[in-house]
């Protein structure tokens, strides 16, 4: 640290010289994040020295956390559904989890979580010391059920499924692996990180929701395509008891038993949330979800105008494109300046059509596909 301060405009120029090394989000086909709606930027802003961690001093925050959850849970089927928000899907996800170890006396137990999971799941595995079973993945990269039943033994304490998988925005049979959660009496947690915003506002039946009866913890990420800012998580349980196997002592705040993960919690998150959904509505959040979907549909009829199948059919606003070297094919587009991502297995080039995607960006990104391939 220097000994003397600089003046404000040489720290300006600073950090305005480090913001021009960031990508703008406009070519960016990689990311699960978008730049934060409008509403949301003048909320965090207003709102950005408020601390969820000490909630008797920011009574208004924290009113607006909870409405936050109430509005997540209707959207999610249960209104009555509690919860809080986390900074994101990794902080929910272990929390779920360690609830769900909570609720058992004893510590060595496992979990059961498609090979699809996010590697959220290898970090809980570590921080709370219990085992990661992977279970197989069927044809159409969804649990398969038969494979998720042969793990599962007297140590298990719960099931995890994904509405919404970050490789290839598939998702598993929650009904199915509700069924297999409430016979073998263990939780089932949902990791709706990225589909949380997404499967609601989609057509068709989704039994992915509390409205399974056995599921009894959701991830849902407000700061992915739920266009808040970041640090924008939520964790819900259907049952309050769940919630309050994660609290803990805190002798000199004005909330005696805290829930979350972290200390200090960011109202500005929270304030953020709270008026991307007022303003958007049901109906404001399908236009940008229908666009993300038409977007979607585009990038795949165009890549089978060039000869390009896509490896499963989308589901939801993630394109992955079958071909025979994607680390080769990412390299040389990120010549062109452009940033996509791959998939494991199968390997592809993996697209996601995000709310900053436009036909436009769709058009020009399949021309230098087109010529990528030719080389
Ligand atoms: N779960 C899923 C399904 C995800 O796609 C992601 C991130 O992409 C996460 C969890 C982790 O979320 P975060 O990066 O906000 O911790």
């Amino acid at each position: 640290m220097r000994d003397q301060g600089k003046s404000e405009e040489e720290v300006m120029e600073g950090l305005q010289r480090m913001r021009e090394k960031d990508l703008s989000y406009h070519r960016i086909f990689s990311s699960m994040c978008t730049p934060p709606h409008p509403i949301a930027l003048l909320a965090h802003e207003r709102f950005q020295e408020t601390n969820l961690g000490d909630p008797g001093l920011f009574p208004g925050s924290a009113e607006l956390e909870a409405e936050a959850v109430r509005m997540m849970a209707e959207l999610l089927g249960y209104p009555d559904a509690c919860g809080y928000l986390s900074t994101g899907g990794t902080e929910s996800n272990i929390q779920a989890i360690r609830a769900a170890r909570n609720a058992h006396s004893f510590r060595d137990g496992n979990i059961v979580v498609p090979k699809s999971a996010h590697f959220s799941f290898d970090k809980i595995g570590d921080l709370l010391s219990i085992e990661i079973r992977k279970a197989d993945l069927d044809d159409d990269l969804k649990a398969d059920l038969a494979s998720v039943e042969s793990l599962i033994d007297d140590k298990t304490v719960s099931l995890v499924g994904i509405a919404g998988t970050t490789e290839f925005g598939q998702v598993d049979p929650i009904g199915e692996m509700g069924e297999i959660a409430l016979d073998s009496g263990i939780h089932l947690h949902v990791d709706a990180a990225f589909g949380g915003f997404v499967l609601p506002f989609l057509e068709g039946e989704w039994r992915w929701d509390f409205t399974v009866e056995a599921v009894t913890s959701i991830t849902i990420d407000p700061h992915k395509m739920g266009m808040a800012t970041i640090p924008g998580g939520g964790l819900l349980f259907r049952r309050p008891e769940d919630l309050e196997r994660l609290a803990a002592y805190a002798p000199y705040l004005t909330v005696a038993r805290p829930k979350a993960l972290t200390g200090t919690r960011s109202g500005a998150a929270a304030a953020a949330i709270w008026a991307v959904m007022n303003h958007l509505g049901r109906e404001g959040f399908k236009k940008v979800i229908d666009r993300c979907m038409d977007l979607s549909r585009r990038m795949v009829a165009g890549a089978r105008e060039i000869g390009v199948e896509p490896a499963i059919e989308p589901v939801m606003n993630v394109v992955t494109l079958r071909m025979d070297d994607p680390e080769g094919v990412r390299a040389d587009l990120l010549e062109r300046r452009w940033r996509v991502s791959t998939t494991r297995c199968p390997k592809a080039l993996r697209l996601i059509l995000m709310p900053h995607s436009t036909a436009e960006s769709v058009d020009l990104f399949l021309e230098d596909l087109r010529d990528v391939l030719k080389r």
